[in-house]
């Protein structure tokens, strides 16, 4: 059996745990702090722990499991993170900076189950749900690496759950990681400041608007037809667009009163981009009153797949035709394509033609 990952517990749980090891409340605070506040990656580095005490610990529990298999810089200063679990599971990690903040695309699962054509990480399969510790220790491992280990980021940080996986497949893990990492004694980097996209996984759509502190949600459509979306995204035959976008009504109602949910719409030349898909598109959200805007994602190059990104005219006129119809819509820049960290390019490739960083 795999020891106890202490980086997926609660300062709660990880009291209970401390208590049975007959130690005192107070050394889960001091590990807590150790763990998620200044991001230490051993017990060995938990100085203010008795010795004695760093040994029990390790005997029943662990705070490192990924091994950093490789890592990538981008020219745009993005860098993308390969890394392996502790059963040779592959894990991909990127770190976007930007002017005001950073934001990190944490996996929720390695590979992906989910069949969309356009995406390189259907390629892989579903290899496992990651756990809540494993989702934690990537945004620590990131952390650390652009800034130090336990110096503080001088930027806030922003999480995106748009890595490898479904999250809302891996729902129960994913909702704990968030909660231990909203904890002020620890990275305190709260739900407001996350945001899980999901293919369509409509119950879990309902049931995350339920949640009180919940993080905020981006909904994958890339077809503005259930015949076109059937083909690119297969999830779409078991919860098409007229349930998903009911779902997405619903969890309408739990938005405060300047939050809205994005659709994101990966653009494929020749595919999904025409003026009458546009008008489609605003048609079907303009249907359903959504309060949503819409974020174009130009395609990004994944080799082998048969798809070409939109020319940047043609997601400009995408874009007018959506906002004359009322329906605001945004054109994303890619991050990290040189170094396959976009969306979608996210494949566990460790290619020799890619510059490590070493
Ligand atoms: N499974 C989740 C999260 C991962 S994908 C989901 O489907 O939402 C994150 C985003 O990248 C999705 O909106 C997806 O449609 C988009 N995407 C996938 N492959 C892409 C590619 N090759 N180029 C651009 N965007 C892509």
């Amino acid at each position: 059996m795999q020891p106890l990952h202490l980086l997926g517990l609660s300062r709660a749980e990880l009291t209970e745990f401390v208590e049975s090891l007959d130690e005192p409340a107070y050394r889960a605070r001091q590990i807590f702090a150790g763990l998620q506040q200044r991001r230490l990656h051993s017990f060995a580095e938990m100085t203010d722990l008795p010795k004695e005490l760093r040994a029990k610990l390790s005997e029943h529990s662990e705070v490192s499991t990924l091994t950093l298999e490789s890592r990538y810089l981008s020219t745009d200063g993005t860098r993308r993170y390969l890394f392996r679990t502790h059963d040779k599971m592959p894990v991909e990690t990127v770190f976007i900076p930007e002017e005001r903040r950073d934001t990190i695309c944490f996996s929720s699962q390695s590979g992906c189950p989910l069949q969309c054509t356009f995406c390189l990480t259907a390629q892989l399969g579903l290899l496992r749900n990651l756990t809540a510790g494993e989702i934690v220790e990537q945004i620590i491992i990131a952390l650390n690496d652009a800034y130090g280990v336990s110096v503080k980021p001088p930027r806030g940080t922003n999480l995106v759950g748009m890595g490898a996986g479904e999250p809302f497949l891996n729902f129960e893990a994913l909702l704990k990681a968030i909660r231990v990492m909203k904890e002020p004694s620890g990275l305190h980097i709260v739900p407001n400041r996350v945001t899980i996209s999901t293919a369509g996984i409509v119950p879990r759509i309902r049931e995350l608007a339920t949640i009180p502190d919940r993080p905020h949600l981006a909904v994958s459509l890339a077809a503005p037809t259930d015949e076109l979306r059937n083909e690119l995204m297969p999830i779409n035959r078991k919860w098409p667009l007229r349930e998903l976008l009911s779902a997405c009504k619903e969890f309408e109602k739990s938005l405060k009163p300047n939050e809205r949910f994005t659709f994101e719409y990966v653009m494929l030349a020749g595919v999904n981009d025409s003026d009458e898909q546009a008008r489609q598109l605003a048609n079907l959200l303009n249907r359903h009153e959504l309060r949503a805007k819409v974020n174009l994602i130009p395609h990004n190059p994944a080799e082998p797949l048969p798809y070409h990104p939109s020319p940047v005219e043609r997601v400009e006129l995408f874009r007018e035709i959506l906002e004359s119809k009322g329906v605001h819509a945004f054109v994303r820049k890619p991050r990290g394509r040189d170094i396959l960290a976009a969306c979608g390019q996210l494949a566990a490739r460790s290619t020799p033609h890619l510059v490590a960083i070493t």
